[in-house]
Order: structure tokens, then C-alpha cells, then sequence
């Protein structure tokens, strides 16, 4: 049974950064769609093309092209052991297609955990932000505080929309769009919320033991056919 985690929570959050350290620590598969977008913006793919005007006023991409480019994730043999979503799903039609994924992959129960960080806070950490002008890479809290990236050296800057009017639009846009998610999955036995506003160390240790927790209530009830 595959261990499925989709960590939700408004940008700044520290999503990202908790989930790759959560990923590699449990040998889990990553995908957090954001930097596949941006990724496919910079190697100007025909996906990249039609995105990019669409990323850098801090728009969401149509759930058809979200939807399809998870279900192909999903489909590889390397998510078998479990996945961590980051940044998918972020509108309700989106989580209504993973439903039907989770459905067909019949391989352990979905965890959900919404991390939740003060509105103030959030614009404070986004206009600070950094990330490698290279390969895309966190600044990584858990290191010393240094300049340049280190996995491969580039010059750390800040995100083309973390500046402070698109980083207001992202917020909103989480508010009307992404937030109703919460309403959607709150009911379900494997629903978690972590308090995103503390220490790194503390959040990971937080997420930690409600990940685990979840994965245990989640078989439980799977198994019981609720
Ligand atoms: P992130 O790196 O997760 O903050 O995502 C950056 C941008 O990518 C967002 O502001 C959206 O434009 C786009 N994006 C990433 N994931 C999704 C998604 N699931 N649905 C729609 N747009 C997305």
C-alpha cells in the first residue's frame, strides 16, 4: 500500500520545503507541479509557451492541463510506494479528478495535510523569498544562511511572481479558489492540519506525526470499507 500525501496550504507556507525533505526522507516521489511549469517555461516547451504569461501574473493554469499532467505522473511505476502532491490539486474539479485517480489506483488511502501560516506572515516570507536562479531550488532554512545555491552554485533570487502586487493576487486567488478544498476534503478520517507558522524543525516533526497517524487511521478505514 502506497503511502499518498498531498501537503495544501497557501504559497509561502513552506509546502515545498517541507515536502522535499518529507519526500526524501521517506523515499517518496515528489511532484510538485509549480516547478514542473516552471521548468517546462524555461526549456520553452509548447506547454511552457502556453502557461507562461498565464504563471507570471500569478494565474492558475486550467484544471484540463493540470488534471492531465498529473494523471500521466501519476501513471508511472515510480509512484507505486506513494507520491507527495505539492501544489495539485488547487481547485475543487481538480480534486474531484484525483478522486477518480486514487479510485483506479486502488493503492492505500489519499493523507491530506493543510499547512496554515497568518495572512501577515505569508507576505512577509514571500517578498524575503529567494530561490536559485539555476535550477529552482529553495533557499534552504534547515542550512546556513548563504548566497549562492547549494546543489549546483547558481546566484539565489527572488521568484519573477513573489514581488509583492502578484504575490497579493496569488494570495487572493488561494482565498476563492484553493481554499474551498479544505471544505471539500475536512470530513475524511486521513483530513490533517499542521500549524505552518512555527520553526522549520517543528513543523517537519509536527507533519511527521500526522502524516503517520493518518496513513494508520486512513488503512484502518479502507479497510473497513468506509
Ligand atoms: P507554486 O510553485 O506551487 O507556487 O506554483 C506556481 C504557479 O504555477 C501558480 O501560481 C500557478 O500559476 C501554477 N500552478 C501550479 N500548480 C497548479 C495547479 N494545480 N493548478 C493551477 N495552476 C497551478
Amino acid at each position: 500500500m502506497g503511502l499518498n500525501v498531498i501537503m495544501m496550504g497557501p504559497p509561502g507556507a513552506g509546502k515545498g520545503t517541507q515536502a522535499t525533505r518529507f519526500a526524501r526522507e521517506r523515499g517518496l516521489v515528489r511532484i510538485p507541479t509549480g516547478d514542473i511549469l516552471r521548468e517546462a517555461i524555461k526549456a520553452q516547451t509548447p506547454l511552457g509557451r502556453t502557461v507562461e504569461a498565464r504563471m507570471e501574473r500569478g494565474e492558475l493554469i486550467d484544471d484540463a492541463t493540470m488534471i492531465e499532467m498529473v494523471r500521466e505522473r501519476l501513471a508511472r511505476a515510480d509512484t507505486d510506494a506513494g507520491f507527495l502532491l505539492d501544489g495539485f490539486p488547487r481547485t475543487v474539479p481538480q480534486a474531484e479528478a484525483l478522486d477518480r485517480i486514487m479510485d483506479a489506483r486502488n493503492n492505500g488511502p489519499l493523507i491530506v495535510v493543510d499547512v496554515r501560516v497568518p495572512l501577515q506572515e505569508l507576505v512577509r516570507r514571500l517578498d524575503s523569498r529567494k530561490v536559485c536562479s539555476s535550477c529552482g531550488a529553495n533557499a534552504d532554512p534547515f542550512g546556513p544562511t548563504i548566497n549562492r545555491c547549494g546543489k549546483c552554485g547558481g546566484e539565489f533570487v527572488q521568484r519573477p511572481d513573489d514581488n509583492r502586487d502578484v504575490v497579493i493576487e496569488r494570495l487572493k486567488i488561494y482565498e476563492t479558489q484553493t481554499y474551498p478544498l479544505v471544505e471539500y476534503y475536512q470530513g475524511r478520517p486521513t483530513f490533517r492540519v499542521v500549524n505552518g507558522a512555527q520553526a522549520p524543525e517543528k513543523v517537519a516533526f509536527e507533519l511527521d506525526t500526522v502524516i503517520d497517524d493518518a496513513a494508520t487511521v486512513g488503512a484502518a478505514a479502507l479497510k473497513a470499507g468506509t
